[in-house]
């Protein structure tokens, strides 16, 4: 069985070949371009084959994954990569990944898999306890924030419905009662797509004015009646900032509305006390969805979604509509995503939190943002102007008009010391700086902030 394991290259079986070029990769990573040369992606027209008719040596498939692959790809493993808002990998979630991959368990059923279910059983008891979250809540692994925000918001659609008299998931929308849907003027374009998915409309929202920091102002909720759900931000995707949830959350409670948190990577504020007073009162939602692939560092994809009541969210995303209502009985993670067959994300997941510990991830969680204060500090020292008050990891820097900070965008980009995207911020052009990654040390700020200023004194 397996003989393709055993079989040797070069004293390598297939899997320690894979092992020897996937260290080989890391380790250089640091001396290469974050971003591809143009002649590494010029290589990439070598996959343009035709299908072969026959087998091809699988030693000489990775080979060709490898050499031409490898150059090809943008180095966000590595500590210089600041673009949208990117993880990196832990060693031991790499590890936990491909011994996982080894065991291609399908962790949909707990027939299917009892390993991978008791793991993320372990890892979603970890996770209510990192984040403040009730230890009762129900809890989902899917691919991402999107796909964790689309399964909070059907939660919420379930509950809403529910509470007057109307079952979603068998009659469908159409001649229900009308949903009103409030979401922040800043919202992830992830959670109007979800609302779109959901048949509640990407435009048919109310959106509550924000105020310098793209926060939800408080102030600005218009009157809340009948079934309602008000979605608020843990971690502005350009500034970082957080909604006001507690203020937020007691006014749409009290109309009886659901409340919905999108945390894809600020709801790791949780994780340290460093950081508590920007979270304060998100653990009062009745929802939640946030990333593992970003700022827990685990292998993609790998997104949360937590919700109060978990009857809710099983009601909404449960295969077998009647099996819900049996409480006590043994539930299957598929009854708490989309999917049935999936790959088993918990497992780095759970590698992640017993290998960083509560310590580890807080300190993790904290170096990022002291990343992000250098970066803005010493850009600021420079004369450039940063934008938002960096409070986590995110910092947003104009180098003067929009023309202007765009080509140092550009020239930073092609550069290649470290890769910062573009963002627009409140009409103003902007470079955005998102610090997400384990792998960033001192050293590296020192080099990408050398690196940017370098570059705009050019202009
Ligand atoms: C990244 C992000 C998302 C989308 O997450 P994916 O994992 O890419 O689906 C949603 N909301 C916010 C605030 C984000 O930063």
């Amino acid at each position: 069985m397996h003989r393709v394991f055993g079989e040797q290259r070069e004293g390598r079986n297939l899997l320690e070949d894979a092992t020897w070029r996937s260290s080989r990769y890391l380790i250089g990573l640091d001396e290469r371009p974050v971003f591809p040369a143009p002649e590494a992606l010029a290589r990439l027209s070598a996959f343009d084959e035709s299908l072969p008719e026959d087998p091809q040596n699988p030693f000489e498939t990775l080979a060709l994954l490898d050499e031409i692959g490898s150059p090809a790809t943008t180095a966000s493993a590595g500590g210089r990569y600041f673009g949208f808002v990117i993880g990196g990998v832990l060693p031991v979630t790499l590890a936990s990944n491909w011994l996982a991959g080894a065991w291609d368990q399908n962790a949909g059923l707990t027939a299917a898999s009892p390993i991978a279910a008791k793991l993320e059983q372990v890892a979603l008891r970890w996770l209510l306890d990192v984040f403040g979250l009730p230890p009762e809540s129900g809890g989902g692994f899917v691919t991402g924030a999107t796909m964790a925000n689309f399964c909070g918001l059907a939660a919420a659609r379930h509950a809403v419905l529910d509470q007057v008299g109307w079952n979603v998931e068998t009659e469908g929308l159409f001649g229900a009662p009308p949903v009103t849907v409030i979401v922040g003027e800043e919202v992830h374009v992830s959670l109007l797509k979800a609302l779109g998915m959901l048949g509640l409309g990407r435009e048919r929202v109310i959106r509550v004015p924000a105020d310098d920091q793209g926060r939800m102002r408080a102030d600005a909720l218009p009157g809340i009646s009948g079934p309602t759900i008000v979605c608020i931000q843990a971690g502005n995707v350009n500034s970082g900032a957080f909604d006001p949830a507690t203020g937020i959350i007691q006014i749409a409670h009290d109309a009886g509305a659901w409340v919905h948190v999108d945390g894809a990577f600020g709801l790791w504020a949780a994780a340290t006390p460093a950081l508590a007073r920007l979270i304060l009162g998100v653990s009062e939602a009745d929802s939640w969805a946030t990333d593992a692939h970003k700022w827990l560092n685990v292998p993609y994809d790998s997104g949360l979604v937590f919700c109060r009541r978990a009857a809710d969210l099983r009601a909404a995303l449960t295969h077998s509509p009647a099996a819900y209502l049996i409480e006590g009985a043994q539930h299957d993670p598929m009854e708490y995503t989309p999917e049935i067959s999936r790959r088993a994300r918990g497992i780095e997941i759970w590698a992640a939190l017993r290998s960083l510990g509560r310590k580890g991830l807080a300190e993790m969680v904290e170096r990022c943002c002291r990343h992000a204060t250098r970066f803005a500090e010493e850009l600021r020292a420079a004369g450039h102007e940063v934008l938002n008050d960096v409070h986590l990891n995110q910092v947003l820097v104009s180098f003067g008009d929009a023309e202007k900070t765009q080509r140092v965008i550009d020239a930073v980009q092609r550069d290649g010391t470290c890769w910062c995207g573009g963002t627009v911020w409140q009409g103003h052009a902007a470079m955005r700086i998102s610090v997400s990654s384990w792998a960033t040390t001192e050293a590296d700020v020192e080099r990408s902030v050398k690196a940017i200023l370098r570059l705009a004194s050019m202009f």
